[in-house]
């Protein structure tokens, strides 16, 4: 189960949620049926507009109202901050189908990923679902520094 639904154009901050051990569902756009499976807890709907505002109250369906910006790098520190979340790698959700992950033996990663982060990577991890392999270390350098990079505007943010 999702812990947070968002809108496509926050596609960006919902894959580092999930990253960071909150899945979060991408739709393409937000329809009631969507919104009412978060009602009463189950999720959190982030959106950058107020016309749900009604329908979040009337069905008791937690929310977040983000700026609409095209700095995704502030709308996810004020979700990071407003739900005390930590921006660590997880990497217990997969970032495309939001299954759990489960644990690899490095030996079975091997050629299918970069030889270097089959050498240098650690914490391998498959999707049960679509397959996708993920790990922490080797040539994950964009990754890292990305990262930093939210650490840093979080903050500039909020200190
Ligand atoms: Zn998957």
């Amino acid at each position: 189960m999702e812990k947070f639904l968002a809108e496509w154009h926050l596609q960006r901050i919902g894959r580092w949620l999930t990253l960071f051990g909150y899945p979060t569902k991408i739709v393409p756009k937000l329809s009631k049926e969507e919104v009412l499976r978060c009602s009463f807890g189950r999720c959190t709907v982030l959106t950058t507009s107020k016309r749900w505002l009604n329908t979040f109250n009337r069905y008791k369906v937690s929310y977040l109202i983000l700026p609409n910006t095209e700095d995704w790098k502030t709308q996810l520190c004020m979700v990071l901050r407003h739900f005390n979340i930590q921006p660590q790698l997880k990497l217990n959700y997969c970032t495309e189908c939001l299954t759990e992950l489960k644990p690899i033996d490095r030996e079975e990663v091997k050629g299918k990923i970069p030889y270097f982060s089959y050498k240098c990577g650690r914490n391998f991890k498959v999707c049960p679902k679509c397959g996708k392999i993920f790990w922490i270390g080797g040539h994950q350098k964009l990754m890292v520094k990305s990262i930093k990079e939210i650490q840093k505007r979080c903050s500039e943010l909020f200190g």
